[in-house]
């Protein structure tokens, strides 16, 4: 085996020439698609066995009888590269994807282990960087202060992408002290245990990682030389939440818990035997910067995840692996093998994302890391905005107006099952935007400060954090919640929203046994944004359309032919009138259909008799499923159900038992809900729902404030009050783990838009309007160029489209 010091064995290819081309024509065969390459080089190298591919690579670059030749340029090129100096390595203006690049790179740099760096001669040779004269002292301060450490996948990637050296490579501005030493408060520390919240806590188990972001809040040098828990003191924090009865889930974290073997085994063994425990979540990071963890020792940590997961679930309860991406970029073949191959297995793997200044906040890039990793079978859960004001971070913070706008942007571009929750950490918890938190005002000491609402209150935190009411930071609000000052900036004054008084709440009626029977007459939504030409197939965003699964067969080849046309569609959702499950052959032969289109990479089945009658996803059709779900590392098509929970008293133990054998399929449930007034119209109804969902497994998608059509003539004559959608989003926020909070959404004849974050409520002519952020004219020409506005939507100075409200109150 080669020496893993990469800069001293930077090897020319002539010595392993058999190595580089067959790792090349492996990589062809295997990952060579056009989603994973791209469309321009996918062009190059079109369809066929690895070999085929590279042989018309090599002739449309000039080196058609001469691969050596080829390979002599490209690690020519390769060598010269230099990590936080963008080049394009091409060859006769043939752009090479860095995903191409990876496996020459491995044979450049081989192998898998990490490296802590500790001086600056050490990181210029690995990282191929050169520190400037007169940088070197300060440089050589950085390391020691905060603490470097890569590993070689890191390194190879960083020597291909800007935005992953820009996270991992020490910087000389993080001398600088701007920003707080700690973010954490220390009235929520339990010795290795944290606890913000009456139903979480976070337990540590491990203090270092196998490459050091900078911009981590934990980056001080103490923090990463903190000696790991001993066992005694994992002991104590087992027995404080075996005590507390309100505790339902545990994120295992540090550091990445997975670097600390004994540990982590031992916690979840003992967690394992706590009764009121429903979930352990495992963060990890490790899945983009050192996926070859898990890979060590025949997959052992592979194997002992899965093996794990199907025991707790035995017992009633599951594992989550909670990891984290900033950049497309650090994708990798690995790392989506990794995802796809957990949650085929049942075991769910949920992305949060810090938003980086100069390294994420490109949101066609944010775009395209979402949609690769949702279509291996991930689910979405923070875009953390900006990220913690910890020193040494600085240059990493963005406005609050910039996460808002890409929170509009991604509205628009990426599937509504990749949109994450717009969330800010603020010191007593987190907040989603312009639901659960919002900006009051600026501080009137510090320009740098403001402070924002959170649906946090002093009796919460009494039972496990009495003191929080005194922190100087808080002040309780007119409405009762807590205010917190946070160190940032929020970019447009306008988003100052000030605070709101005291509510009270109404109490209204209903029936469900009426709704539940409407919502079964006909559960197709036949709805269409631009016109698709067809009466069975509707365009309902630019990545969805929904098709009627009763088409005939004439009508299913006009609807394939429209699909395959528009290649920004990634999604299809497939209903019908009774229930997609009702017409599974017919729905599968559109599937194997679906499958040749390669920009598709999502069916979500309807079915709202997943609901009502789960006893139709009998063993067979469960087995079906399974076999048309393909959650592959290359072209997956991924398979969802998506149903509809009316209220809270519908869920039973069938669901649960249902939605364990879909999981271990890999297939997600996700219900959405919508606001009923009499039926399900409080927080308390909101947050039972939420519970079943967590409980059960289904993922809790859209809570729709309205639009949908159970809600258009429902609540026609007592619509929904948005002051009332806040109080929902606030009492969520506060009893329900973040990972059960849904979207809160408003489905509009021109599309869908989240309440308050993508959208606004504004009065005028004696009307209620809804402001649509994501969207305007040209949006929906790009999709349908003969596209015209309806007469009744208005446009504002600023291109906004406003359409009027219906269902819903100001
Ligand atoms: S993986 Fe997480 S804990 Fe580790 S350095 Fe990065 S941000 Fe910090």
């Amino acid at each position: 085996m080669r020496s893993e010091n990469p800069g001293a064995e930077v090897k020319s290819l002539m010595d392993d020439f058999d190595g580089l081309a067959s790792n090349l024509i492996n990589f062809l065969e295997y990952f060579g698609n056009e989603m994973l390459l791209g469309k321009a080089f996918h062009g190059v190298i079109q369809e066929g066995s690895g070999e085929i591919k590279f042989s018309r690579l090599l002739k449309a670059a000039g080196y058609e009888d001469n691969p050596e030749g080829f390979f002599s340029e490209l690690v020519r090129q390769l060598e010269k590269s230099k990590c936080c100096e963008r080049q394009e390595i091409k060859i006769n203006n043939i752009v090479f994807p860095h995903l191409f690049l990876m496996p020459v790179l491995e044979k450049i740099l081989p192998g898998t282990r990490f490296i802590s760096v500790t001086n600056v001669s050490q990181l210029e040779e690995l990282a191929s960087v050169t520190v400037a004269e007169e940088n070197r002292k300060k440089m050589q301060a950085v390391i020691e202060r905060y603490p470097v450490r890569l590993s070689m996948h890191a390194i190879r990637q960083m020597r291909l992408s800007e935005a992953v050296a820009r996270q991992y490579l020490p910087f000389a501005e993080e001398l600088d002290d701007s920003g707080q030493p700690d973010t954490w408060t220390g009235q929520f520390h339990r010795g290795i245990l944290e606890q913000m919240y009456q139903n979480r806590v976070i337990l540590l188990l491990n203090m270092t990682c196998p490459v050091y972001c900078r911009f981590c809040f934990r980056k001080q040098k103490a923090s990463r030389h903190y000696p790991a828990p001993t066992r005694e003191e994992i002991k104590k924090a087992v027995t404080y939440i075996k005590n507390s009865l309100s505790i339902k889930e545990v994120l295992l974290t540090g550091g990445d818990p997975f670097l600390n073997k004994n540990n982590l085994i031992y916690a979840i063994d003992e967690l394992a035997e706590i009764p009121h425990l429903q979930t352990l979540r495992i963060a990890t990071r490790s899945v983009s910067y050192y996926p070859q963890l898990f890979y060590a020792d025949n997959s052992a940590w592979c194997h002992y995840l899965k093996a794990k997961n199907a025991e707790l679930r035995q017992s009633g309860k599951r594992m989550e692996i909670a990891t984290h991406f900033v950049h497309p970029d650090e994708i990798s073949p690995q790392s989506l093998a990794l995802i796809s191959d957990w949650v085929r297995n049942g075991l769910c793997v949920y992305v949060q994302t810090p938003f980086l200044k100069d390294c994420n906040d490109n949101y066609s890039e944010l775009a395209r890391l979402f949609s690769l990793l949702r279509a291996v079978g991930a689910e979405f859960h923070y875009l953390f905005m900006p990220c913690e004001p910890i020193q040494g971070s600085h240059l990493y913070w963005t406005h609050i107006s910039q996460g808002l706008a890409a929170a509009a942007y991604l509205r628009a571009h990426v599937s509504d099952r990749c949109f994450p929750k717009f969330c800010t950490s603020v010191p007593i918890g987190k907040i989603e935007w312009h639901t659960s938190g919002w900006a009051v005002e600026l501080d009137n000491e510090d320009e740098n400060f403001f402070w924002i609402r959170t649906p946090y209150t002093s009796d919460y935190f009494k039972s496990f954090s009495p003191d929080t009411e005194q922190l100087k930071t808080v002040r309780v609000n007119a409405e009762g919640t807590l205010d917190v000052r946070y160190m940032g900036k929020i970019g447009d004054e306008s988003l100052f929203s000030g605070s709101r008084p005291p509510r009270e709440q109404k109490q209204q009626s209903g029936t469900l046994k009426e709704l539940q029977a409407a919502a079964l007459e006909d559960q197709r939504m036949p709805q269409t944004v631009v016109s698709t030409g067809s009466p069975t197939l509707f365009r309902i965003h630019e990545s969805r359309a929904e098709t009627d699964a009763g088409a005939d067969i004439e009508a299913i080849k006009t609807n394939i032919a429209y699909l395959r046309q528009h290649e920004r569609i990634s999604d299809v959702v497939i209903s019908s009138k009774k229930d997609s499950i009702e017409l599974l052959d017919k729905v599968s032969e559109f599937i194997k259909m679906l499958r040749k289109i390669p920009h598709i990479t999502a069916v979500r089945l309807r079915s709202l008799k997943f609901n009502y009658e789960p006893e139709i996803f009998t063993h067979s059709v469960i087995d079906k499923l399974g076999s048309l779900n393909k959650l592959t590392t290359v072209n997956p098509l991924r398979l969802e159900i998506e149903t509809q929970f009316l209220h809270s008293d519908e869920f039973r133990l069938s669901h649960k038992n249902l939605t364990h054998a879909l999981n271990n399929k890999g297939i997600t449930v996700y219900n959405n809900t919508p606001l009923l007034s009499g039926v399900n119209y409080s927080p308390e109804e909101i947050v039972g729902i939420a519970y079943q969902c967590r409980q059960i497994g289904i993922e809790f998608h859209h809570l729709y404030a309205a639009g949908l059509p159970l809600q258009n003539s429902w609540n026609e004559n007592r619509p929904v009050d948005s002051g009332d959608v806040i109080d929902i989003a606030s009492r969520l926020r506060r009893d329900g783990s973040g990972r059960e909070i849904p979207k809160y959404i408003i489905r509009t004849e021109l599309g869908e838009v989240d309440f308050g974050l993508t959208s606004k409520l504004v009065e005028a002519q004696g009307q209620t309007w809804i402001k649509l952020l994501p969207y305007n004219l040209s949006y929906y020409r790009d999709m349908d160029a003969g596209f015209s506005l309806p007469a009744h939507v208005k446009t504002d100075k600023d291109g906004r489209l406003l359409i009027p409200a219906k269902g819903l109150s100001v």
